[in-house]
């Protein structure tokens, strides 16, 4: 990395990976399962209060969650449009039809108040995703989806140690899903989990996990034979991927902690720049306490973001916008449908921008940043 560039993620190491693979090689397990994944089963039950599964990606865990829903075709899911490809697909894949609605002004999570319009008869589950690690309205979505029969599918991809109301993102739905890919806080390159916080879908997702079969309650030794009993796949990640994600969850704290710190700092420096009304802020509920995934800035106008965009281009700092909202991309209205208006969602797609944030980011390289947002803006 030269004095200049600043990139806008690098993955941070604890230092412990090597030594853990080196580990998991000479206890001759490298297949999935094995005491690393036990360690990372335990430590993430122990977080959630639930069942937990490492998957080899939280699109894996999205997939499963699918299939233990046992959603068919012409089924309907509540969704954003604001959020990453996965979230849609892994219903897709079932033949489930995605149901996009706009997202709330302050957070750009789901908003809760247009799930009852966009429910009929063929609606099967919600899907609240945790935008930037800070919780949706979860009391409103989960009691709408308890009245209506409907089950919850937390996307927690971006939202590990992160709370709402104390408790843990990802434990409040019938199932949740955390990412570990290189871009999130904890991270073993890709790599996921699935939570399940619904006792009664338990049995299955292991199954469901291990190509149908009931390995694991063979691996227990509750059965004498494994055989197959239903559909599934290979969800599970190999002992090499465990071994490096134990290094991280062990420091999941200090990772957390240091990320806040940066993004505090980001907020103290643009508090006057929002005040002027030339930008805003990440708005942070009081009932959450997020992890600090991101930074964003949303800026006046499109033209606005472009050209802040330019400039950051022009210093090499990388800093990027999202989401392309599902609902104008190509698949998204061919396997989708749209409920209400989604203008939020189409604003903040064309006036984000999110900053460089790191574990080892400096402070001269934040000012460095903070100093372009001003000379731009001000
Ligand atoms: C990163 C992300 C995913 C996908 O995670 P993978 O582990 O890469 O499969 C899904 N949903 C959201 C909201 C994400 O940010």
């Amino acid at each position: 990395m030269d004095d200049r560039h600043i990139p806008f993620n690098w993955p941070h190491l604890t230092g412990k990976e090597l030594e853990y693979i080196a580990e998991s090689q000479s206890k001759g397990q490298l297949a999935g399962d094995g005491p690393f994944t036990k360690k990372c089963h335990a430590w993430l039950s122990e977080q959630t209060g639930s069942k937990t599964l490492l998957t080899h990606s939280c699109t894996a865990a999205l997939e499963m969650a699918a299939l233990l829903l046992d959603i068919e075709p012409g089924d309907e899911i509540i969704m954003p449009s604001y959020t990453f490809v996965s979230t849609a697909n892994a219903f897709v894949l079932r033949g489930g039809v995605p149901v996009f609605v706009d997202v709330r002004e302050d957070t750009l999570n789901l908003n809760e108040t247009l799930l009852e319009s966009a429910m009929t008869s063929r609606t099967r589950a919600i899907v609240p995703v945790h935008y930037a690690g800070v919780a949706c309205e979860m009391d409103t979505i989960l009691s709408i989806a308890s009245q209506n029969g409907l089950a919850v599918v937390e996307d927690a991809a971006q939202g590990i140690m992160a709370t709402y109301k104390g408790r843990p993102l990802g434990s409040l739905g019938d199932l949740g899903a955390f990412s570990f890919h290189e871009t999130k806080n904890v991270i073993s390159g890709e790599g996921g989990a699935l939570i399940v916080n619904s006792p009664a879908l338990e049995g299955r997702s292991e199954i469901i996990r291990e190509k149908g079969t009931d390995r694991s309650r063979f691996f227990r030794g509750e059965v004498d034979k494994y055989s197959w009993q239903d559909v599934g796949s290979s969800f599970l990640p190999g002992e090499i991927i465990a071994a490096f994600l134990w290094a991280q969850l062990e420091k999941a704290r200090e990772i957390t902690d240091a990320r806040l710190r940066c993004w505090s700092r980001y907020h103290d420096l643009l508090a006057d720049l929002e005040a002027k009304g030339v930008l805003r802020r990440p708005c942070v509920p009081e009932d959450c306490d997020h992890n600090a995934h991101m930074y964003y800035i949303l800026l006046d106008t499109k033209e606005a973001r472009d050209a802040l965009l330019a400039k950051f281009r022009q210093a090499d700092v990388a800093s990027v916008f999202h989401y392309v909202p599902l609902h104008s991309s190509p698949a998204g209205q061919r396997f989708g449908r749209t409920s209400g208006p989604l203008e939020i969602t189409e604003s903040a797609a064309d006036r984000l921008l999110r900053l460089p944030l790191w574990f080892g980011l400096t402070e001269q390289q934040q000012d460095r940043v903070v100093g372009i947002v001003k000379a731009e803006l001000c």
